[in-house]
C-alpha cells in the first residue's frame, strides 16, 4: 500500500471511527487505485479520491410509527446521497435491524462504482432503517413505509434520488412507499424502483440480481472455456437474490446444495430444483417462514442451524465448484475462504454486497480462482432498475425478452470491462482491481470535468 492511499484510510477511519464497513469498503477500493493515482496524478491534486469518499449529503430522519396494539415505535430512517456525478443518485434501501449509518455509507459507496459499470446514467446512494419488517403484519409494515416516506418524499425524484428495494424492502414496501410518494408529491413518477408490474415495474426486475450474477459466474467460466453445466454450486440466503440465482443456475444445468437464512442453512445434496425453488419463494415471499420449514418438507436435506460461537460457516464447507454468497456482508471470513478453496471451489460471484471480509477477498485473490466481486457480479439489479427508469422515462414496457437481453449484455459489458482493465493496470484476471478501477475513471473524470462541487 503506498503511503498516500495508508493516510486516506487513516484518515477515514479517524474521521468515521466505529463504521467498521465503510472503512473496509474503502481500504479494498483504494488499494486498487494506487497503480491508477500513479498514472494520473491529476486525479490526486483535484483530490478525487478525498471527495469521493465523502457522502455528498446524508440525511437521517425518526421515523415515528403504531404497532396493531396501538403501541408507539420509533426507528431512525437514513439516505445517503453519495455521488452524483453520472446520474441521479440510485441505490436500495434496506430495512434490518442491524442497519447503522456504517452500513449504509458502505452501501452507498460500493453503489458509485458499480452504478458506474453498468455503463448507465446513475449516480450513487443508499438508504433504509433500522426496522425490522419480520413478524410485522402487513399492515404495521405500511404504516412504517408510510411514515418513513413521509421524510423521505422531499429528498428524492426521479431526476434527483431514485431509491429501489434491498434486504427487507421488496415489492410490498415498494408498493406502500410509491403509494405514500404518490399522495403526498401529487404526481405518479418513475421516482422508485422494482415497482409493480401494472404500476410502472419492469419485467425481470425482480429476478434480476440473481440472474445477473449468474450470467457474471457464466462469463468467468467461458475465460476458461467451462460453462455451469454439471458444476455443484453453494448459494446463501433465501431471499430475492438467492432465489433467482437458483433459478438461473439450474436453468444453465448446474445443481444447487445449499440455501440458508439468518437462523441457519440447509444442505440438500439431490439439488434445489425448479419445484423446491418454488416452495422457497412461497416459504419466503408469502408464508415469510423460516428456511428450517424445507427439511420439514424434505427430510433428505439437512438443516443445520448458525452456531453463534462458531467462527466459521459450514455452509461453505461442502464440496463445489462455484459459489453465490448472496445473503449479507462479511459472510465469508479468512476461514470459510479456505474451507471453499479446500473444498474444490474456484469460482465465486458475490450477489450479496461485500460479502467477503478482506482477509477472504486475500486468499481468493492470492489463489487466483475466478473471483467476482459484489460491485461488478451483482450489478444486474441496479442495470435492470435503470432499464426500469428509461421505460417509465418513455412511458413503455418492454418485453421479458427484451429486458433479458439488455441484462446479458450488460452483464457481459462489465465483465468484459473488469476483465480489460484488470490486464491494462497490469493485473490480469484480478476482477476485483478491475471493477474498482473500471468503475472509478468514469466517475472521476465526469469529476473533473464537473468542478470543484
Ligand atoms: P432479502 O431480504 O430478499 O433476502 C436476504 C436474505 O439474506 C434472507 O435469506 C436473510 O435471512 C439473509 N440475511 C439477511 N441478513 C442476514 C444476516 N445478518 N445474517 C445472515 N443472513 C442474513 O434481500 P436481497 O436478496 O435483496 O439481498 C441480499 C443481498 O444482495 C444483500 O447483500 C443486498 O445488499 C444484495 N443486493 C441486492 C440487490 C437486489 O436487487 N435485491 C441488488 C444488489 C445487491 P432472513 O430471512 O433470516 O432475514
Amino acid at each position: 500500500m503506498s503511503e498516500y492511499v495508508k493516510s486516506l484510510v487513516a484518515h477515514v477511519k479517524a474521521k468515521n471511527p466505529s463504521e467498521m464497513e465503510f472503512h473496509q469498503a474503502v481500504e479494498e477500493v483504494v488499494e486498487s487505485l494506487g497503480v491508477v493515482l500513479d498514472r494520473h496524478p491529476e486525479y490526486r491534486s483535484a483530490r478525487i479520491l478525498e471527495r469521493i469518499i465523502e457522502p455528498e449529503r446524508v440525511i437521517m430522519f425518526r421515523v415515528p410509527w403504531m404497532d396493531d396494539q396501538g403501541e408507539i415505535h420509533v426507528n431512525r430512517g437514513y439516505r445517503i446521497e453519495m455521488n452524483s456525478a453520472i446520474g441521479p443518485y440510485k441505490g436500495g434501501l434496506r430495512f434490518h435491524p442491524s442497519v447503522t449509518l456504517g452500513i449504509l455509507k458502505f452501501l452507498a459507496f460500493e453503489q458509485v462504482f458499480k452504478n458506474s459499470l453498468t455503463t448507465l446514467p446513475m449516480g450513487g446512494g443508499k438508504g433504509g432503517s433500522d426496522f425490522d419488517p419480520k413478524g410485522k403484519s402487513d399492515n404495521e409494515v405500511m404504516r412504517f413505509c408510510q411514515s418513513f416516506m413521509s421524510e423521505l418524499f422531499r429528498h428524492i425524484g426521479p431526476d434527483t434520488d431514485v431509491p429501489a428495494g434491498d434486504i427487507g424492502v421488496g415489492g410490498r414496501e415498494i408498493g406502500f412507499l410509491f403509494g405514500q410518494y404518490k399522495k403526498l408529491r401529487n404526481e405518479f413518477t418513475g421516482v422508485l424502483t422494482g415497482k409493480g408490474l401494472n404500476w410502472g415495474g419492469s419485467l425481470i426486475r425482480p429476478e434480476a440480481t440473481g440472474y445477473g450474477a449468474v450470467y457474471f459466474a457464466s462469463e468467468m467460466l467461458a475465460t476458461r472455456k467451462e460453462t455451469l453445466e454439471g458444476k455443484i454450486c453453494l448459494v446463501s440466503g433465501s431471499g430475492n437474490v438467492s432465489q433467482y440465482t437458483i433459478e438461473k443456475i439450474n436453468q444453465f444445468g448446474g445443481k444447487v446444495v445449499t440455501v440458508s437464512d439468518s437462523n441457519g442453512y440447509i444442505y440438500d445434496e439431490e439439488g434445489i430444483d425448479a419445484k423446491k425453488v418454488a416452495f422457497v419463494k412461497d416459504l419466503k415471499n408469502v408464508r415469510r417462514g423460516r428456511i428450517k420449514e424445507y427439511a420439514e418438507k424434505y427430510p433428505k436435506a439437512v438443516y443445520t442451524a448458525v452456531d453463534p460461537k462458531s467462527n466459521y460457516n459450514p455452509l461453505w464447507n461442502h464440496k463445489a465448484q462455484c459459489a453465490f454468497p448472496s445473503a449479507t456482508q462479511n459472510e465469508i471470513n479468512g476461514k470459510d475462504a479456505q474451507n471453499l478453496l479446500k473444498n474444490g471451489v474456484y469460482c465465486v460471484a458475490e450477489g450479496a454486497n461485500m460479502p467477503t471480509n478482506l482477509d477472504g477477498v486475500k486468499i481468493f485473490l492470492d489463489a487466483k480462482i475466478l473471483y467476482g466481486p459484489g460491485k461488478a457480479a451483482n450489478a444486474g439489479g441496479v442495470a435492470t432498475s435503470g432499464l426500469e427508469m428509461s421505460q417509465n422515462s418513455m412511458r413503455l414496457s418492454w418485453t421479458r425478452e427484451e429486458v433479458d437481453n439488455r441484462l446479458h449484455q450488460i452483464m457481459k459489458n462489465i465483465h468484459q470491462t473488469c476483465a480489460q482493465t484488470a490486464e491494462r493496470f497490469g493485473t490480469p484476471g484480478n476482477y476485483v482491481n478491475g471493477a474498482n478501477i473500471g468503475g472509478f475513471l468514469k466517475v472521476a473524470d465526469a469529476m473533473m470535468d464537473q468542478g470543484l462541487v
